[in-house]
């Protein structure tokens, strides 16, 4: 393959842009592409049914961090890449709005919170946020009106932190910091919707095709997959986690994430999104019946990259996702168990150039790419269509 007729005459015919891997970022990448260039061949090729990145598999927070984790970002890269880092978040969620529509996305403004409980570690983040409160409000609140505010019903509410004592006493938590700007998507409606807006716009979307090496050709760029040869002028790699293993030197590897959905009782949670520990470990209502809780990738439980298995690991993990759950929310039953993948640097910012002419990525996209994904996907598409 491809070797009849149809098939290298037509269907497989050399494209004018490919892009390897239909995550958030592939599926925005190829949209924006075809939506400029309506007359060019957009091929966006995918290994899986669906996605086995992080796509198809995360918790749908929309979201822009937490004073928890801002801080380890302002320790890591400074107060102006932190602030750029927000705006980012904050302009990709407005891009996906505006690309797939808010109620195609199943958007919910809830607000999100950060609970802090009064073990060692959570008092000495809480000195931290109080030392750092001014810094943070700052940083975060002006990308945060800039890019959303006149999408989001809290722009008028201000600031993007504040002590919340109620939402703390409901959950037993010592401290709760309010996060007015979060909301939560619907992650299946979204991949739906980006599925649906592909297909209108004509770009060729093929499932099932594993791209195992890409090479300089007369015409662009020849890719190796596991049904053959497919040419292309150019390329967009957006394998996330894995885009190593295509063009080595980049700094990007994959991690892999637990997740669980509790049943719990009616009501057990009041409905939001929730950071805790500085986000290595969150939850959500996903209805007033069910919990979404997850992470834990802090505890470097180690789980080999699919399609093998380690059940023994994984259900270390499980236990311990189930006793850091049990301190926030008693369930009744797991109904849900999975694991999804992320791809991580040395910081959280994503990592987008060009290797060699007409070979470009979009890729690490952190635990961050629903809000981050689409704005990523359309720089990558500029750099594209302007090769
Ligand atoms: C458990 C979990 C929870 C998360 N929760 C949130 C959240 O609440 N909010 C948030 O903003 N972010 C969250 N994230 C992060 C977010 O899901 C990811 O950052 C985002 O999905 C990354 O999108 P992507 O397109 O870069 O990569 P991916 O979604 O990983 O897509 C890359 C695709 O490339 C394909 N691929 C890889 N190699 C090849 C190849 N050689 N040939 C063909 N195809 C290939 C893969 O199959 C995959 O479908 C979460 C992630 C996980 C794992």
């Amino acid at each position: 393959m491809p070797t009849g007729y149809w098939e290298t005459e037509h269907l497989l015919r050399p494209a004018d842009i490919t892009v390897v891997g239909a995550g958030i970022v592939g599926m925005s990448t190829a949209l924006h592409v075809k939506r400029a260039r309506p007359d060019d061949r957009v091929r966006l090729l995918e290994r899986s049914p669906l996605s086995s990145g992080g796509t198809t598999r995360n918790a749908g927070f929309a979201c822009f961090g937490s004073a928890g984790e801002w801080l380890d970002d302002l320790d890591t890269v400074g107060p102006h890449a932190l602030q750029e880092l927000i705006g980012m978040r904050a302009n990709g969620l407005a891009e996906l709005i505006g690309l797939l529509g808010a109620e195609a996305l199943g958007l919910r403004w809830t607000g999100g919170w950060e609970l802090l409980s009064s073990s060692e570690a959570d008092t000495r983040l809480m000195d931290r946020i109080h030392a750092d409160w001014k810094t943070l409000q700052d940083l975060a609140g002006d990308p945060l009106h800039a890019a959303l505010g006149d999408l989001h019903p809290a722009a008028k509410a201000g600031p993007a932190l504040q002590w919340d004592r109620d939402r703390a006493e409901a959950l037993g938590a010592a401290h709760a910091i309010h996060l007015p700007w979060e909301g939560m998507i619907h992650t299946g409606k979204m991949v739906a919707a980006f599925h649906r807006a592909l297909d209108q716009a004509g770009v060729q979307r093929l499932h099932g095709v594993d791209v195992k090496g890409v090479s300089p050709s007369p015409n662009g760029w020849a890719l190796d997959t596991n049904v053959g040869r497919l040419d292309s002028h150019r390329i967009g790699l957006c394998t996330n986690g894995l885009a190593a293993k295509l063009v080595s030197g980049l700094e990007v590897r994959p991690v892999p994430n637990r997740v669980m959905v509790l049943r719990v009782a009616p009501g057990t949670l009041p409905e939001g999104t929730y950071h805790i520990d500085r986000g290595y470990l969150y939850m959500r209502t996903l209805d007033h019946q069910h919990v979404l809780f997850g992470g834990g990738r802090h505890w470097g439980v180690e789980l080999p990259l699919p399609p093998a298995r380690d059940e023994a690991a994984e259900a270390q993990w499980d236990d311990r996702l189930l006793a850091a759950s049990g301190h926030w929310v008693p369930s009744e039953e797991v109904t849900h168990r999975w694991t999804g993948w992320l791809g991580v640097g040395p910081d959280r910012r994503p990592l987008i150039g060009e290797s060699q002419p007409g070979l470009h990525h979009a890729v690490r996209m952190g635990g961050m790419g629903v809000a981050i994904g689409a704005r990523v996907g359309r720089d990558l598409a500029s750099t594209l269509l302007e090769a």
